[in-house]
């Protein structure tokens, strides 16, 4: 039987990637705090089993951090307006199809090896006024390679023709690529790691609107922990592009009070673009 458990030589690897991304205080999934592990000590021991072959198909284990970002995290990501001239429109989708071949197969985050079956890169119009933002994708997500196609999808998909709109005429992405195991939210790392892909999409794009859907993308986007009700009913500013935040529409879901508060905040988006809702039959 192989066992499964990570080997020195990659605890060291996982150690020195994460202290790199400033994570220093590590918790088992149970909430039982552990000693914190000094990188030195595994990078010791890991030369002294220099000899022992490292598989190479092992997978390397998923830390248990269970923490939120800190500022020093959040600011860690550029959310600045892009500097450079827009690409013309017909440039615009052989440029993600390059942000797309550059993350691969990609293996730069513990999402990794966490049972994904697709990367999930985010789909729509290259040359979107209106971008929307989830967290991660979800089971059927991760089986199509497709963002937001499940019950969530199809909400989306009525929240936006409630819009005057149609799926094709916006884009959709999410903060991390590669489904948390369980939709359990994105560890800061993976978030951190994954979102600066994102944000080079959105600097391809260059929306006119971006809409957050729910706390995660709304905390990576505009580099805030605060609660939803501070953030929603106004205009932020996030990578040269206006931004609201709303509800992610799994969450409408569970709670469907809270669909009329989304579609306050969706008229605030649809004033800003100078969209009219369509015409009810007989209206
Ligand atoms: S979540 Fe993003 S950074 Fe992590 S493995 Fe997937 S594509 Fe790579």
């Amino acid at each position: 039987m192989t066992d499964a458990s990570p080997t020195n030589e990659q605890l060291a690897a996982l150690l020195a990637y994460c202290r790199e991304m400033n994570l220093t205080e590590f918790f088992r999934s149970d909430d039982v705090p552990l000693q914190p592990v000094e990188a030195e000590t595994a990078a010791h021991a890991s030369a002294a089993h220099t000899e022992r072959p490292m598989a190479a198909a092992t997978p390397l284990a998923a830390p248990q951090i269970s923490m939120p970002p800190n500022a020093d995290h959040l600011a860690s990501l550029n959310r600045a307006a892009p500097t450079d001239p827009p690409l013309p429109p017909a440039e615009r989708a052989a440029a993600l199809e390059a942000i797309r071949q550059e993350i691969g197969d990609c293996t730069r985050c513990p999402l990794a090896f966490e049972g994904r079956n697709h990367i999930v890169f985010g789909n729509g119009d290259p040359n979107a006024e209106l971008l929307f933002v989830g967290e991660g994708p979800g089971a059927d997500e991760d089986q199509q390679g497709e963002p937001f196609v499940g019950r969530a999808g199809q909400l989306l998909n009525n929240m936006i023709a409630a819009m005057g709109l149609a799926r094709e005429q916006v884009y959709v992405a999410n903060i991390v690529k590669c489904r948390p195991p369980k939709n359990r939210v994105p560890e800061p790392v993976e978030a951190l790691t994954c979102s600066p892909f994102l944000f080079r999409q959105i600097g391809v794009v260059r929306p006119k609107l971006i809409v957050a859907l729910g706390a995660t993308a709304a905390t990576y986007m505009l580099g805030t922990r605060s609660a939803l009700s501070l953030l929603r009913g106004k205009m932020h500013e996030c990578l040269g592009a206006q931004l609201i935040v709303t509800y992610h529409p799994a969450y409408l879901l569970r709670d469907p009070r809270q669909k009329a508060e989304t579609w306050k905040d969706l008229q605030l988006a649809m004033r800003y673009l100078n969209l009219t809702p369509p015409k009810r039959p007989g209206a």
